[in-house]
């Protein structure tokens, strides 16, 4: 069985919804996993808000725009009259459901609930065309089988169990469309794997079902050498292992969610990245059985970093001083990215500054602390073992005149690490690529 997924973008309008139909019809075993259609979610995000503020009529407005939005849509989908009036009643009780909302206090949950709406209006949208087209596929509610834990972690073991059930309970269908993204907690209320989960969906479901191959259809033919919107003629990577390309959707490259490699990497299933707006284009594929042997493959750049210096003489051959510092992180789960030391200092960095002022605070009792703001970090991904020699003299000769604030290398085979200004970051990408392609 594969999994396909496709993004918001390749379902942004009626068209490109039906542009999908040859590129799954031709399936006789497939999940397909789908994203909102684009701006939905940013416009739930804005109505949750709305909701919270008892902006009511605001949230009335913004439904009233996003209903007729999607009646329009319906009316571009479809060609049967009764699968029309079936759309526009699926999309009325939608908007209805969200209306609720508008009458009293809002709450967390219901914000997940508000959230989880779009995906469950697309594939509802979906599955009625594969009907109107004659493909044999039905309905698959993530609802039903994809959970996360007391820690916000996916519970894989429950989500094979029950995926295989509800697989078992719609024996004969060709292809099997689900939500991406919306999933229930630990206590069984709706909830979400974060921005962007689409894609985590679309890989714990290939783990959990053993699938051959997982892809992940977005607007853009793969992950690239280079940011485009900063670099020009960047060009797409043919192939990655899942190490480089975990490190490359964490540390920038947009097409990706950050965790979603994981569960491939475990199962070693393949995920193919591949662009609906040109379908024939090869895209990037990241497995584990590489066919060349390219030692740098890509750039990318991850904005919001803050960087934190602790500085303290009682550190000068002391042991366990970094664990204390660490415990700070974790007592504020706070995950650290980069991180170098001296014998009287460390120097480490964070993209979550919901704690910063509590860790500052604490840290300030083991030593002086320093904090600095708007950087970026640079990271260089691809083969970099010790033994390719050669590299780190490339990379740092071409961005000899830009000041660097951290330097990583050596944590990982496959990533070297540049803490730079952020007004800088641009000019580093550029330098880089340069030098290195
Ligand atoms: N619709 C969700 C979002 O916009 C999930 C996704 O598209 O992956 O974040
Ligand atoms: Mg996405």
């Amino acid at each position: 069985m594969k999994v396909f997924k496709f993004g918001g973008t390749s379902i942004g309008t009626a068209e490109r919804m039906k542009n999908l139909i040859p590129l799954i019809g031709k399936n006789d075993n497939a999940i397909v996993v789908l994203s909102a259609m684009s701006g939905t979610t940013d416009r739930l995000v804005k109505l949750s808000s709305l909701l919270y503020n008892e902006e009511k009529n605001e949230a009335s407005s913004l439904l009233n725009q996003m209903q007729d939005q999607y009646l329009e849509v319906i009316a571009d989908l479809y060609l049967e009259e009764s699968i029309i009036s079936q759309a526009n009643d699926l999309i009325n009780s939608h908007f209805e459901y969200l209306r609720s909302f508008t009458l009293d206090m809002f709450t967390l949950l219901e914000e997940k609930a508000v959230l989880a709406q779009g995906e469950l209006i697309s594939t509802a949208l979906f599955q009625l065309l594969c009907k109107e087209k004659g493909l044999n596929s039905c309905l698959l509610p993530a609802l039903n089988f994809m959970r996360i834990d007391e820690n916000e972690e996916p519970d894989t073991s429950y989500i094979q169990r029950n995926i295989s059930k509800e697989l078992h309970a719609h024996k004969g269908y060709n292809i099997y469309i689900t939500q991406g993204f919306i999933c229930r907690n630990a206590f069984g209320e709706i909830y979400n794997l974060k921005r962007g989960g689409s894609d985590y969906t679309a890989t714990l479901i290939g783990a959990a079902i053993n699938a051959e191959e997982i892809q992940i259809w977005t607007d853009i033919d793969g992950i690239h050498n280079n940011d485009p919107r900063f670099v020009k003629n960047t060009f797409p990577i043919d192939e990655l292992n899942f190490d480089e390309a975990a490190e490359l959707a964490y540390f920038g490259a947009k097409i990706l969610h950050p965790t979603c490699i994981l569960p491939a990497k475990n199962m070693k299933i393949p995920v193919r990245l591949l662009n609906t707006l040109n379908p024939e284009a090869q895209g990037t594929i990241v497995s584990d059985q590489l066919k060349t042997n390219t030692t740098i493959k890509a750039i990318a750049g991850k904005d919001g970093i803050i960087a934190i210096n602790i500085r303290s003489d009682r550190m000068l051959l002391a042991y366990g001083f970094l664990r204390v510092i660490f415990e700070v992180f974790e007592r504020y789960r706070t995950p650290i990215d980069m991180i170098t030391t001296s014998e009287v200092a460390v120097s480490l960095t964070i993209d979550n500054q919901q704690y910063l002022s509590e860790i500052i605070s604490e840290l300030q009792e083991f030593g002086s602390v320093a904090v600095e703001d708007n950087l970026s970090i640079v990271c260089i991904v691809g083969n970099i073992s010790p033994e390719n020699q050669g590299y780190a003299f490339r990379i740092f000769e071409s961005i000899k005149d830009i000041p660097i604030r951290m330097i990583s290398y050596g944590g990982s085979k496959n990533n070297i690490s540049i803490l730079v200004k952020t007004e800088l970051k641009s000019e580093t990408l550029n330098s880089l690529n340069k030098g290195l392609f």
